[in-house]
C-alpha cells in the first residue's frame, strides 16, 4: 500500500447493470454538437463542422437517482441528454473500423451546463471549464456492457422535466457516430480503460429549476432519473 501525504480516495465509480461490479472512472470526454438539429439550435453549422471535445473531471458523476444542488454562479442551468460510451481497452490512433473494440459498454449521461458562464467564455475566448466542468455536472446511470446490448446505432433518446417532455431524438441522428467520435478522439488522447465519452445531445437542450425532478433515456440502453435540490 502507498502511504500517501493527505487522505487519498477511491477513484469515481458506476455500477455495471446486472452485476456487483463497478466501473472506475478515469477520465470523462464530452463531444460538442453532434446531432444537427441541436447544433443549429446552438448557431452553428452542422455541415461543415468537424467534432470537437471538452472535458469534464471525472469525480463530477453522479450516479443514477442522485441530488444535485443547482449549482452557483449560474442563472441558466442547462441539461443535454447523452448516450454515454464507456472505454474498456486503451489505444491511441484508433482506426474508424476497429474502434468499436475500445468499448466496454453504455450508459446514458446528462451534460449538465451552466449556459451562461458557457456563453461568456465563448465570447471572450475564454476555456469552457466553469460551464462545463463544475461539481456534480455529470450524471450518469449504470452501465450495460455491449455482451448485453451490443452497439445501439438507433434508438428514442429522450428527456422530461417534471414528466414533461422536452428533447426527443434519435441516436441515427448524430453527424459523427461512436467509431468516428472514438477514431478522431483517440487522435487527441491515447484512450485508457475507464474513460467516458459523452457523445452529445439532440435539439431541445433547455433550462432547470430547483425542485425540477428529470428523467431521461436511450431506449435499448439504459434511464436515468435525478432531482434538482
Ligand atoms: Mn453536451
Amino acid at each position: 500500500m502507498a502511504r500517501y501525504a493527505i487522505p487519498s480516495w477511491d477513484p469515481p465509480a458506476l455500477p455495471v447493470s446486472g452485476t456487483d461490479a463497478l466501473f472506475p472512472v478515469r477520465r470523462i470526454h464530452c463531444v460538442g454538437r453532434n446531432y444537427a438539429d441541436h447544433a443549429r439550435e446552438m448557431g452553428g453549422d452542422p455541415d461543415r463542422e468537424p467534432p470537437f471535445f471538452f472535458g469534464k473531471p471525472a469525480d463530477a458523476v453522479v450516479p443514477n437517482g442522485g441530488d444535485v444542488p443547482y449549482p452557483t454562479q449560474t442563472q441558466k442551468l442547462a441539461y443535454e441528454m447523452e448516450l454515454v460510451v464507456a472505454v474498456g481497452k486503451g489505444g491511441a490512433n484508433v482506426p474508424r473500423d476497429s474502434a468499436l473494440d475500445h468499448v466496454f459498454g453504455y450508459a446514458v449521461g446528462i451534460d449538465l451546463t451552466r449556459r451562461d458562464l458557457q456563453a461568456a467564455a465563448k465570447e471572450k475566448g475564454r476555456p469552457w471549464d466553469p460551464g462545463k466542468a463544475f461539481d456534480k455536472s455529470a450524471p450518469v446511470s449504470g452501465i450495460r456492457t455491449t455482451a448485453q446490448i451490443g452497439h445501439p446505432r438507433s434508438g428514442r433518446i429522450w428527456l422530461e422535466v417534471n414528466g414533461e417532455m422536452r428533447q426527443d431524438g434519435n441516436l441515427s441522428q448524430m453527424i459523427w457516430p461512436v467509431p468516428d467520435i472514438l477514431a478522431y478522439l483517440s487522435q487527441l488522447y491515447a484512450l485508457q480503460p475507464g474513460d467516458l465519452i459523452f457523445t452529445g445531445t439532440p435539439a431541445g437542450a433547455g433550462f432547470l429549476q430547483r425542485g425540477d425532478q428529470v428523467r431521461g433515456g436511450v431506449d435499448g440502453v439504459e434511464s436515468i432519473r435525478l432531482r434538482i435540490v
